[in-house]
């Protein structure tokens, strides 16, 4: 069985790991509702959660990902020689990525998580 995996493009724009036109998320990045996620594609109507609760586990990337935010900050204020100001500037660099980390964190249960654990749903019976 060779099916082709999908390529960085479009887990950059956020669309489906399938067919790669479909939009995952209903919104764009900056609005109040940048969280709300589609059930499924719109274009090839592959079902983005295949059991419930399943991006429960986007947490985890959700955590790496915070914490190499809050890493490269602290290297790049101290890197300036203004550490002390890592105390305000770690809260606003977290405010202003939390759209971003929460949307790449459900992309990469999407592309990473989904296809190993799911083999028959992403790729269909053999
Ligand atoms: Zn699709």
């Amino acid at each position: 069985m060779l099916v082709k995996r999908p390529g960085w493009v479009p887990f950059l724009t956020c669309k489906c790991p399938k067919c790669a036109t479909g939009r995952v998320f209903n919104n764009r990045l900056i609005s109040v509702k940048f969280a709300q996620t589609r059930y499924s594609c719109p274009s090839c109507s592959f079902s983005f959660e295949p059991e419930p609760g399943f991006f429960y586990g986007a947490m985890y990337f959700s955590y790496a990902l915070m914490v190499g935010l809050i890493v490269t900050c602290c290297i790049i204020f101290y890197g300036i020689g203004k550490f002390d100001y890592a105390i305000v500037g770690i809260p606003i660099a977290i405010v202003i990525m939390v759209p971003l980390i929460f949307r790449y964190s459900r992309m990469m249960m999407l592309y990473i998580v989904y296809p190993l654990m799911y083999k028959d749903k992403f790729y269909g019976k053999p």
